[in-house]
């Protein structure tokens, strides 16, 4: 298909004279090729530029209103937007429309309401763009490319903070039978366009680890199938190639973080439907990152890895990336806990005498309504009680020559503490799966059944 080649010499060579010409001292060599852009450096730029959004979980379809009417306004005509319909409960989905290339790329977020990383990056990208449309490498971006993009897809899954649009269907599953207006409108839009590749842009679980021992999979990539024999064609390796990009970009700030997402055609499923209808689609999906601020680092990998997978397919530069390093990628796992505690003495508060094992909590992001507005929380339990040595966690406390118990009250580091005896009754927390997610961990003291608390396990 014609759509699907990538630019040729001629083109090329038309991309950097016409760069030169915007910058004098660095070009003066009229074949000097453009200096391609590094990781470390964009990030720098975004951390320096990135838009003053609220973290991503807390921006709502109103903020996402407003930055697209003040995108528009300020981009001096490149940006152009419209509404493209509305969701189930009536709210405005927009379509926005940058670059004057002959190649359309089709970019998506947050068709899962609480996958929100994404909609932020691409609104640092759209910024980016504006802000630099006059060097040479983002004026080739736009000279090749022209870019469609729609931020939150599922704005009514968005402002409850769920996966499932009002319908409680799941967008995503729903590609054949188009009983969603937010999915109709994605195939519209894709049918309209006809874009030369796709980037439907998620987030995964928070358990999502990658590798051996268990690393936080930070990004993992999928060249999505469009057959269940997983077939590869011009398309399919384009988005193969493009996730090889990625992973280049990524390495540097991402190390041992980057995962494959698995490959299975899923016959419902958006990418797969849309890689069959003739656009191949790269599906990002966001995961897990420790730390007290993971959602900037998550923005900046996304914002890393779209700037550099546009920039290779407008420069052609994807074509000579080999495939195989994202090929090569291990694929994802669930053996992630947000906390693991290893080593202690557990004396779980159901009766049984105290044993040696770790326990593994897991942790989930949830948004709150707020007197104040929307908040953000984690909301964890203990998942797994435990020889857990083969798990990873975002952050792991060493309780060796510690005892492990539930928290029974507010007590404070330093204090001392007395356990309940025996045989706790059912509304007593208990350190068993599905217990809560709050522990005590306590040195024995020569005084029986007193205990010194050291440390107060909790999710933040
Ligand atoms: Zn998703």
């Amino acid at each position: 298909m014609l759509r699907l080649e990538l630019p040729g010499a001629a083109s090329l060579r038309a991309g950097v004279l016409l760069a030169c010409a915007c910058v004098a001292p660095a070009c003066t060599v009229a074949s000097q090729e453009l200096q391609p852009l590094t990781p470390d450096a964009l990030a720098r730029t975004w951390e320096a530029e990135r838009l003053p959004l609220p973290a991503p979980p807390l921006v709502t379809h109103a903020i996402v209103e407003a930055r697209v009417a003040r995108l528009v306004r300020e981009s001096g005509g490149l940006v152009t937007s419209e509404v493209l319909g509305t969701s189930v409960e009536g709210r405005a989905i927009h379509h926005l429309t940058i670059g004057r290339g002959a190649k359309p790329v089709l970019l998506w977020s947050q068709m899962h309401g609480d996958e929100p990383t994404a909609t932020s990056a691409l609104f640092d990208l759209c910024q980016w763009l504006v802000r630099h449309r006059q060097e040479p490498i983002v004026a080739r971006l736009l000279d090749s490319l022209t870019l469609h993009i729609v931020p939150m897809l599922n704005p009514d899954g968005a402002e409850r903070f769920q996966r499932r649009n009002a319908q409680f269907i799941d967008i995503n599953r729903d590609a054949l039978h188009l009983q969603t207006p937010e999915g109709r409108l994605l195939k519209g839009l894709r049918d309209r366009v006809e874009p030369v590749i796709g980037f439907n842009l998620h987030n995964q679980n928070w358990r999502t680890s990658v590798g051996t021992p268990p690393q936080p999979a930070a990004v993992s990539l999928l060249a999505v199938a469009y057959d269940e024999a997983r077939s590869e064609d011009p398309r399919r390796q384009l988005t193969k190639r493009t996730c090889s990009v990625i992973v280049e970009a990524l390495r540097p700030l991402a190390s041992g973080r980057i995962g494959r997402y698995d490959d299975e055609f899923e016959v419902r499923a958006f990418g797969d439907n849309i890689t069959k209808w003739g656009t191949g689609v790269v599906l990002i999906e966001t995961g897990p990152w420790p730390g007290p601020e993971p959602d900037r680092t998550l923005v900046q990998l996304n914002f890393v890895a779209l700037v550099t997978a546009l920039d290779a397919i407008a420069s052609a530069r994807v074509s000579n990336v080999d495939p195989s390093l994202y090929e090569r990628l291990p694929e994802n796992q669930s053996d992630l806990f947000h906390t693991l505690v290893m080593g202690g003495t557990v004396i779980p508060g159901t009766g049984v005498t105290p044993f040696r094992a770790d326990v593994g909590i897991v942790g989930t992001r949830v948004v709150r309504q707020g007197p104040g507005g929307r908040v953000l929380q984690w909301q964890g339990s203990i998942q797994d009680v435990g020889d857990l040595r083969v798990y990873g966690a975002l952050e792991t406390v060493d309780a060796s020559g510690l005892f492990v118990s539930p928290a029974y009250t507010a007590a404070a580091v330093g204090d001392e503490v007395s356990l309940p005896p025996g045989n706790a009754t059912a509304s007593t927390p208990r350190v068993v799966p599905g217990g809560p997610a709050r522990l005590w961990l306590l040195r024995g003291g020569s005084v029986p059944d007193r205990y010194r608390l050291e440390r107060i396990v909790d999710l933040p």
